[in-house]
This record gives structure tokens, C-alpha cells and sequence, in this order.
């Protein structure tokens, strides 16, 4: 296997200007973000509560934290003190509850609205009509700590590209609407779409942020 800073310095170039990259590092251990971060990686994916807190108490303090994998409520504390972003609040319910705990903790918290568009039973996130529901609502006017930033989502899991593209395209029009319903949403401007094999398609359909593990640590364990 390549280095990860390799890995990570091909990725990079095949990025336009305007498009993080979060690292996924979920499941790989300390010393592969470490890697990362030596390559001049700041930027950092986790998907469970306990291996986010553990990793940011140990790894160097300017790294910035995104929690990208279900919520429960009962965890919500942990992870509003340690992420920088949240990606994926899936529901109104965990939506509240992160305003309750950030305003507890005097916190700001950017968060995504996670959207459900792939063909997959088992993806968590709002349904469309759902997402355009609690912005037709205006919930967002009634939080005092979190603000919300934009979407993220996964296309299904398939090798059709066209299917993928059509998910991605979803998502982005989605963006679109909510823009159109609620112009005074300030801020809503980040598109989260894309992982190791379709991130390119993503970026192509209007994705700014991506979200890439396995092609820059290789398989998880
Ligand atoms: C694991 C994960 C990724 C990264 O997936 P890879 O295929 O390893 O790049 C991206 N987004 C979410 C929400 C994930 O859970």
C-alpha cells in the first residue's frame, strides 16, 4: 500500500478549488491520522461517539472534527464538545436536542442535515419531503445554538453511475429549494456528497465537501 501522505496528495489534486476534504478515519487507529496530519491534514471524519471523544483528547488540538455517522441522543453531549461539525443530524428530534445540549455548553454547533436519497432501506436521514417540511416550518428561526450549514447525504450503493449522478443531482436540487423557500437560512452553503468511489460524481453534481476514507487508509478493520 502507498503512504497515506501519497494517497492523500493524489486525492488533493484531483480537488477543485472550493472543495474540502474530510478524511475518514473511523476504525483506523491514531497513528494513520497521525500520518494524515503529518501530511498536512486537518480536517477528520469520525462515525461513533467513543472513538471520536478517544481520538480528540489524544491527537493534536487543531484538528477539526466532523461526526458523520447516527446520532443517539444519549451521545449528543460527547460529541458537541469534540466536533466542529455535525453531518449527520437525522432527525427533528436530534436536531433539538443538539440545540439544548450546545446552548448548555455555550457552544456554537455547524451542523448538515443529513437527506435520504438512495435506493437503501437501511440510510439513515430526512426523506425530502421531510427536509422540505422543517424548513417550510422554519424550525431553524427557534435554535439558539446550532446553525445549520447545508446538506449532507450518500447516493446508493451501486456501480451505476447514472443512478449515482441521479441521487447526487437530487441532493442538489434539494439545496436549491430549500434556498428558494427559506432565502434568510444564511450560511446553507455546504453540499457534503461523495466518499472513495463516487466522490468525483459528487463533485461534478455540486458537492464542496467530501467525505473519503478507504482510498486514503486503505480497508478498515
Ligand atoms: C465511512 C463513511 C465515509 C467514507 O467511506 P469510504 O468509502 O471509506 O470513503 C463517508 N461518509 C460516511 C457517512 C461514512 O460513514
Amino acid at each position: 500500500m502507498e503512504p497515506i501522505g501519497t494517497r492523500l496528495e493524489k486525492i488533493r489534486a484531483t480537488l477543485p478549488q472550493g472543495v474540502s476534504l474530510v478524511a475518514v478515519s473511523k476504525f483506523h487507529p491514531a497513528e494513520a491520522v497521525l500520518e494524515a496530519y503529518a501530511a498536512g491534514q486537518r480536517l477528520f471524519g469520525e462515525s461513533r461517539a467513543q472513538e471520536l471523544t478517544a481520538k480528540a483528547a489524544t491527537l493534536p488540538a487543531d484538528i477539526r472534527w466532523h461526526f458523520i455517522g447516527h446520532l443517539q441522543t444519549n451521545k449528543v453531549k460527547p460529541v458537541v464538545a469534540a466536533a466542529s461539525l455535525i453531518e449527520s443530524i437525522d432527525s427533528e428530534r436530534l436536531l433539538m436536542a443538539v440545540d439544548r445540549e450546545a446552548e448548555r455548553q455555550g457552544k456554537r454547533m455547524d451542523v448538515l442535515l443529513q437527506v435520504h436519497v438512495a435506493r437503501e432501506e437501511t440510510k439513515f436521514g430526512f426523506s425530502p419531503e421531510e427536509l422540505l417540511d422543517l424548513i417550510r416550518r422554519r424550525v431553524f428561526e427557534n435554535l439558539k445554538a446550532v446553525h445549520i450549514c447545508g446538506l449532507m447525504a450518500m447516493a446508493s450503493n451501486t456501480d451505476d453511475t447514472d443512478r449515482v449522478r441521479d441521487d447526487f443531482m437530487k441532493v442538489a436540487a434539494l439545496r436549491d429549494e430549500v434556498m428558494r423557500i427559506a432565502p434568510d437560512l444564511r450560511g446553507f452553503d455546504i453540499l457534503s456528497m461523495g466518499m472513495s468511489h463516487d466522490y468525483m460524481t459528487a463533485i461534478e453534481c455540486g458537492s464542496n465537501m467530501v467525505r473519503v476514507g478507504t482510498a486514503i487508509f486503505g480497508e478498515r478493520v
